[in-house]
């Protein structure tokens, strides 16, 4: 057995690349799994959250505005590829599987993700223990969320 659609979470710290790079490990001998690195934007930091707060959220179109909102999704996008280019060159070597990137709005990074595993059919999350939080602990509040949210295996790393 192996996992076909793997979530890595995606904020950009250090713990979310080696996330990627474990990711990468585990789907990198099977053609026919994928890797989804996934980026959640808070609904509260884009502009016109009312306009939003209308729509549900969890939409990445605001009514009457879907440009924007389309643009700041791919400039997400765009950014994370070229983040985790090297670690996707590091970790790859003759890996087959699928790597790809997305980006979503909802009302929180938890949120996000919990909609994301049971729409996309993720069968595994790796994702970091911690974030690009300040507070130092043992686990962030999303990678807790998600382990207590979620019914797929989670795998967090340092
Ligand atoms: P906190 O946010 O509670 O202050 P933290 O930032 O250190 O603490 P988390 O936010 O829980 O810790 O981050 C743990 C992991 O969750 C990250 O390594 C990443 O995999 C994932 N993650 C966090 N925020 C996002 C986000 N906005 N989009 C996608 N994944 C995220
Ligand atoms: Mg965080």
């Amino acid at each position: 057995m192996y996992f076909k659609n793997i979530l890595v979470p995606y904020d950009e710290s250090d713990h979310a690349k080696s996330a990627l790079h474990i990711a990468l490990g585990l789907a990198g001998p099977y053609e026919t799994a994928k890797v989804h690195v996934v980026t959640v934007i808070p609904s509260a930091s884009l502009p016109n959250p009312t306009l939003l707060g209308d729509i549900g959220l969890d939409t990445p179109y605001a009514v009457g505005d879907p440009v924007t909102y389309e643009r700041i999704l791919d400039s997400v996008v765009e950014n994370t590829v070229s983040d985790i280019q090297h670690v996707v060159d590091e970790s790859r070597d003759d890996a087959k599987c699928k790597i790809v990137a997305d980006a979503v709005i909802s009302n929180s990074a938890l949120e996000g993700i919990v909609d994301y595993v049971s729409s996309r059919d993720i069968d595994l999350v790796v994702m970091g223990r911690r974030g690009l939080g300040a507070l130092r602990g043992m686990l962030g509040s999303v990678s807790f969320g998600v382990l207590r949210s979620v019914d797929v295996p989670v795998l967090t790393v340092k």
